[in-house]
């Protein structure tokens, strides 16, 4: 049974994924806070996102470039200009809306006009009115101010991307690593919109974390390497444990296109209330480094010494956001099912998504067992995340450990103190087996199959 968005808000909170952010102050405008097990998980899908990325290529390099940088990227990408959605107001009850986000209902008649005909127009969700404010466009980049004056000259924008942070670094990475095209910076980091409508849980918050990778290639190549792209793209997530059949790439229509794109592919996914974007993979062309180039007066340009050729590289872009696939992972992963007659619930999430990879139970408190199983703690903790818990009965133990995606259990008990042994417990088949202590860690990452 696939998982409701409720029951999903509801786990995430019992469980310590997400928190609302300031929930003692009533919370604050759809914005969250990663709780113990969040961070775990959130990690770990950079860390995979990084080692698909960068550990597993030769041709990629990281880069982690400011927040808070000068106005001028801003201008020269286009995005103080045009970063806008189409912002207006219900007359009725002052509430702004994305004009194109509005849903459509029936046109109500006037009062004493004649039957309506079948017309279907923009209508407020919160108050129901067909009145709005013409439409103005709105940027979506938060403004702030940098050193003591609040004036014009000490403008500053937070990044809405981490996309302009490589472009701007083109030369210096080209400078340091000796990189021939097709070569790419990948970068993770923060980036902030202020979204007229966010919504859907961690789906869309005005501040969020990208997973970028700017892959630069020859003009002729680029849509070999968009094709290629998209479909690596694609099979990371079913990589690491999302059903083909939860999954779709959405090509966009000519007028769905970002002013510096030539074609935007999206990776989507079956949420709860329909298709959404986990990944925009697009190719940006030029247009970036021809932008700052022209800007900064800067050379950004490729130079092939074997044929003594200059180019601007093409661009070809997969953002992925963190929230985003940590959503899918957990909505693809929940499952109910029976176990000795019980109902149980349970994460099936791949070993290196999960918060913990392994949790150590010991079957009592008794001090000489206690001892023992923080020994074994010991001898898992530098090779994998582990959980640790003495807490109530075993077979609750072993519930939350399931609902919390832990894919191995290791539970000491009395024999252990003289076989020197522990009981390896699966996740998904729940079967267990006896392991010595000496042949855990083998025994462990071998069914971790990393
Ligand atoms: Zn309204």
């Amino acid at each position: 049974m696939p998982v409701s968005m409720e029951e999903l808000v509801r786990l995430c909170k019992a469980r310590g994924f997400v928190y609302p952010s300031a929930e003692i102050y009533g919370g604050f405008r759809s914005t969250y806070d990663y709780g113990p097990l969040g961070v775990l998980m959130a990690r770990n899908v950079k860390d995979a996102w990084w080692r698909s990325m960068v550990q597993l290529r030769r041709e990629v390099v990281g880069l982690d470039a400011a927040v808070l940088s000068s106005p001028r990227i801003w201008e020269a990408s286009g995005h103080l200009k045009n970063f806008t959605d189409p912002l207006v107001d219900c007359l009725s009850c002052k509430q702004r809306w994305r004009a194109d986000e509005l849903p459509l209902a029936p046109k109500r008649p006037a009062p004493g006009a004649p039957e309506p005909a079948e017309e279907m127009v923009p209508t407020c969700p919160n108050c129901r009115g067909q009145d709005f404010t013409d439409a103005r466009p709105f940027n979506l980049m938060f403004k702030t101010f940098v050193g003591p004056l609040e004036d014009e000259g000490a403008v500053a924008y937070l990044r809405p991307e981490t996309a302009q942070g490589h472009f701007v670094n083109f030369a210096n990475v080209l400078q340091s690593e000796h990189l021939v095209p097709p070569f790419g910076t990948a970068q993770i980091g923060k980036s902030f919109r202020n979204e007229i409508t966010p919504g859907n849980f961690v789906f869309r918050t005005r501040e969020f974390e990208q997973m970028e990778l700017e892959y630069y290639v020859p003009p002729a190549d680029a849509s070999r390497w968009f094709d290629y792209w998209c479909s690596e793209r694609f099979d990371w997530y079913v990589r690491y444990g999302i059903p083909r059949e939860m999954l779709r790439l959405r090509h966009h229509a000519e007028e769905e296109l970002s002013h510096y794109s030539a074609a935007t592919v999206d990776v989507e996914f079956a949420f709860p209330w329909g298709w959404g974007e986990l990944e925009g993979i697009a190719n940006r062309t030029d247009y970036d480094l021809k932008a700052h180039a022209a800007a900064s007066g800067q050379v950004l340009e490729y130079f092939d010494s074997a044929t003594g050729q200059r180019y601007v590289p093409y661009v070809i872009e997969p953002a992925a956001g963190v929230a985003r696939a940590m959503m899918a992972f957990l909505i693809a992963g929940y499952t109910t099912d029976e176990v000795a007659g019980e109902q149980r619930t349970s994460l099936r999430l791949h070993p290196r998504i999960a918060p913990y990879q392994v949790a150590v139970l010991p079957l009592s408190k008794k001090e000489n067992l206690s001892s023992f199983a923080l020994e074994v703690l010991a001898v898992l903790q530098p090779v994998v995340m582990c959980d640790y818990d003495d807490t109530r009965s075993i077979g609750r133990r072993y519930r939350r450990q399931d609902e919390i995606g832990t894919p191995l259990c290791v539970t000491v008990d009395f024999d252990s103190l003289e076989d020197k042994a522990v009981t390896i417990r699966d996740r998904d088949s729940t079967q267990q087996e006896r392991v010595p202590v000496d042949r855990l860690v083998e025994a462990v990452t071998s069914r971790l199959a990393w």
